[in-house]
C-alpha cells in the first residue's frame, strides 16, 4: 500500500535505518523531506507547520513492532496523518430526514459550480434518486443555459427563473416546485466571482436563508492550490460549508488543496471532478489523495 510512498522516502528516512527506535535527532531529516513534499504539493505553510508537528509528536518514540523498522513505522505516520487529516472515510452527500434535500453549491467563478451541479445531478440519478436542478447564477450570462444544455443531456430537469428574478426567489421557487412535483434532492447553482466579494457572500446567505440547506458544498478549483485555505476560510465564516468538491484533478494540481480544505473547515471534501465530462465526478477517497500528494 506504501509503495509509491516508500519510494520517494527512501532517501530521507535512510538515517532512521537500523534504528532501534524513532528519536528526536534521528527523525529531523525525514520530516524536512515531508515538509518538501507538502510545500511541492502546493499545501499551504501554516497547514504544514501543523502536519509536520503532529507526525513529530507521533513518530518520535512510536513503538517500533517486530518486522517494523523504525523508516517503514516512520513512513506509515506520515500516511495515516495524511489520511487523518483529510477526514478518514469517504463522507457521503447529505440526506434529510425529510425530502427534498437541499444542496447548495457555492464558489468562486470558474471553480466548476455548474459543471459540478451537472456531475452530481447525474450521481444521483445513476443511484435512482430524482434530482432538481435550479439555475440561480444570474450574474454569468450563460450559466443557466449551460446547466439547461447538460440537464437535457443527462435527463435531469433543470429549473429557472431567468436572469432578472433574485437568486434566492429562483431557489425558493425551485424548492416549492421540488415539494410539489416530488423531487427527492434540489442541487442549486449559485453564482460565483472572480474573486471573494462581500456581494457574493450576502447573496449566499440570502439563498441560504431562503431555503435552509442541508448542504453547502464549496466547489474549489484544485489548481489553486494553497489559497484553497483563504478560500475555504472565507466562505466557511461568512456562509457557513458543510463540505466541498475538489474540481480539475485531472489537471498537473498535487492536490494540495484537499490538505487545507479540511484543515481550515473541519469540514469533508465530498467529491473529486476529474474531467470536463458529466461522468467525471468521484466519490473522495482519502486514502488514494494522500498517496498522489506524497507520490
Ligand atoms: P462555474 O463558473 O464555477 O460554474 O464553472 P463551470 O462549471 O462553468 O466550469 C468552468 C470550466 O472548468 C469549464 O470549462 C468546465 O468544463 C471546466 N471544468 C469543470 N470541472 C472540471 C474538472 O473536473 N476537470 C476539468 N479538466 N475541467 C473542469
Amino acid at each position: 500500500m506504501f509503495d509509491e510512498l516508500s519510494a520517494r522516502f527512501e532517501d530521507a528516512v535512510k538515517g532512521l535505518k537500523g534504528q532501534d527506535k524513532i528519536s528526536d535527532t534521528n527523525v529531523e531529516v525525514a520530516l524536512k523531506d515531508v515538509r518538501r513534499a507538502l510545500l511541492e504539493a502546493d499545501v499551504s505553510l501554516p497547514v504544514v507547520k501543523d502536519f509536520v508537528a503532529d507526525v513529530r509528536e507521533k513518530a518520535v518514540g512510536a513503538e517500533v513492532v517486530r518486522g517494523v523498522s523504525p523508516d517503514q513505522k516512520f513512513i506509515q505516520v506520515v500516511h495515516e496523518q495524511l489520511v487523518e487529516v483529510m477526514g478518514g472515510d469517504n463522507a457521503p452527500l447529505a440526506k434529510a430526514a425529510e425530502a427534498p434535500t437541499v444542496v447548495l453549491m457555492a464558489g468562486l467563478q470558474g471553480a466548476g459550480k455548474t459543471t459540478a451541479t451537472a456531475k452530481l445531478g447525474l450521481h444521483l440519478k445513476d443511484q435512482g434518486r430524482r434530482a432538481l436542478m435550479v439555475g440561480a447564477d444570474v450574474y454569468r450570462p450563460a450559466a443557466i443555459e449551460q446547466l439547461k444544455t447538460l440537464g437535457g443531456q443527462i435527463g435531469v430537469e433543470v429549473f429557472s427563473l431567468g436572469t432578472e428574478a433574485k437568486p434566492e426567489e429562483i431557489a425558493a421557487a425551485g424548492l416549492a416546485k421540488a415539494k410539489e412535483e416530488g423531487f427527492d434532492t434540489l442541487l442549486v447553482d449559485t453564482a460565483g466571482r472572480l474573486q471573494i466579494d462581500t456581494e457574493m457572500m450576502e447573496e449566499m446567505v440570502r439563498i441560504r436563508t431562503a431555503v435552509q440547506p442541508d448542504e453547502v458544498l464549496l466547489v474549489v478549483d484544485s489548481m489553486i492550490g494553497q489559497e484553497a485555505a483563504e478560500l475555504t476560510r472565507a466562505f466557511h465564516d461568512q456562509v457557513g460549508i458543510t463540505g466541498a468538491v475538489l474540481t480539475k484533478l485531472d489537471g498537473d494540481s498535487r492536490g494540495g488543496a484537499a490538505l487545507s480544505i479540511r484543515k481550515v473547515s473541519g469540514q469533508p471534501i465530498k467529491f473529486i471532478g476529474t474531467g470536463e465530462k458529466v461522468e467525471a465526478l468521484q466519490p473522495f477517497h482519502p486514502e488514494r489523495m494522500a498517496s498522489r500528494i506524497l507520490g
